[in-house]
């Protein structure tokens, strides 16, 4: 009896202070390389899906692939009692004043949304890229399969859809196949804007640009490690924001550096056999992915993609060179790497459209005291409230403290100048916001 006693208190006490939730390794578990693998297939199969090809064809070009990808989500839809919404959101460019866009064409993209029950007009957002190119980006008529960028973003990306829509969130989730990357982020662009207009509140944007490369152009094979870019400040600062991080800090923890730290964490939780990488800037050294532009908007977003790039399966017109087959096409993707990288995706969709509303405004104080100390504004849907602090030379929030459903705290014997600090909103069902870092002081 009293074994059975104790037996009955260690699984009441584990479960009680579990940090983990059952239902993310469901998702995990759901989510299906031989699916993604499809969906990879089919939209190589159109060829070419230049953001300038033909748009009449239901076999060859943007126009065929997009048709596809509404239909896909809304077969989704249609299993999940309608729970998404599916519609193109588009603008044009015109070739004047484009170096890259070879006549006028729509940039279309393919929104799909899973609104949430508690918060509607709070969004994470996935994204992929509907489009492709070849050596040449003008060239729109010759193959760009673009199997790995960015079919393998896409396919993750709607394969998220379907294992997401399977459960109700609080805030809303939105899963879009963007166009007109290759060209100059057009489709982000177009998104980002639209998102301003309509009001929505962004919670951040998961970007997927190349998911399923496993084979460096340096021979490293590596399906375990993955990079999540994120820029350190957002570029719509204030000269005064500026100007106070010399005093307080914050170089490295604007929004988007806060995601990819709630991203690394989950992973690590949860997918402890994958290895995140967190590089700290914007993206790849001088080049470009659709999360930029809805950073330039001010809003919080990182890419996620491999570790290890093959450049000479990218905008390459395929063919062979000096023995070496150049071009991006199906048979280079690892399935079951783009299904761990969707899986990170998906698990971090459900976890942030679980959470409730970061805290507001943020103060800190501690000067000459031998404690740091904060106050915050509280937030609806949270139950309570997480301090975090890190050597000022960790990149990850390694200390934190549960503090309860409070406004303020002290942190008693921690000292200000030492690390640096961070607070997040945990809800009832033990999910949190991403941390924010400190916009105020106090004495
Ligand atoms: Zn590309």
């Amino acid at each position: 009896m009293k074994q059975l006693l104790t037996t009955l208190l260690l699984v009441f006490v584990v479960n009680s202070y579990s940090q983990t939730d059952q239902k993310i390794y469901d998702i995990i578990d759901a989510i299906s390389a031989e699916r993604i693998k499809k969906d990879v297939k089919t939209l190589v199969d159109f060829g070419t899906r230049n953001t300038f090809s033909d748009t009449i064809s239901d076999t060859r070009g943007i126009g065929a692939a997009r048709r596809w990808i509404k239909s896909e989500f809304e077969s989704i839809s249609k299993n999940c009692n309608d729970c998404l919404d599916v519609f193109y959101q588009k603008d044009l460019v015109t070739k004047e004043g484009n170096r890259r866009v070879p006549h006028d064409a729509w940039i279309v993209n393919v929104v799909a949304i899973q609104k949430g029950t508690k918060y509607p007009n709070r969004y994470i957002i996935m994204s992929g890229d509907i489009d492709s190119r070849s050596s040449n980006t003008m060239n729109f008529e010759i193959d760009a399969p673009g199997a790995n960028d960015n079919a393998s973003g896409m396919a993750g990306t709607i394969e998220a859809a379907r294992v997401l829509s399977n459960y109700q969130f609080e805030n809303s989730i939105i899963y879009v196949g963007l166009s007109g990357e290759e060209q100059g982020l057009f489709g982000g662009a177009g998104l980002a804007k639209y998102a301003k207009e309509q009001g929505w509140d962004i919670i951040g944007i998961l970007n997927n640009d190349m998911i399923g490369n496993i084979k460096g152009v340096d021979g490293v094979i590596d399906n375990r490690t993955f990079r999540i870019f994120s820029e350190p400040v957002p570029p719509t600062e204030t000269e005064r924001e500026r100007n106070a991080r010399r005093f307080y800090g914050g170089e490295v923890d604007g929004i988007s550096r806060q995601l990819a730290r709630y991203v690394h964490k989950n992973v690590k939780t949860y997918m402890p056999e994958m290895n995140p990488m967190m590089v700290y800037r914007l993206d790849r050294f001088g080049r470009g992915g659709h999360h930029r532009p809805f950073n330039d908007l001010g809003f919080a977003g990182i890419r996620i993609m491999e570790a290890h790039e093959n450049y000479t399966q990218q905008h390459q017109d395929i063919r062979t060179e000096n023995g070496i087959n150049y071009g991006d096409t199906f048979e280079h993707v690892n399935f079951p790497y783009a299904k761990k990288l969707t899986a990170v995706n998906a698990i971090n969709l459900a976890s942030l459209a679980s959470a409730p509303p970061a805290p507001k405004n943020i103060a800190i104080g501690g000067i000459v005291q031998p404690s740091a100390k904060f106050k915050w504004d509280k937030v609806d849907g949270a139950v309570g409230y997480k301090i975090y602090w890190r050597d000022t030379t960790s990149p990850t929030w390694d200390y934190s403290r549960y503090v309860g459903n409070v406004s303020e705290f002290v942190l008693e014997g921690i000292v200000i100048d030492n690390f640096f600090f961070g607070v997040a909103s945990v809800g009832k069902n033990g999910y949190e916001s991403p941390v924010v870092f400190p916009n105020k002081t106090f004495r």
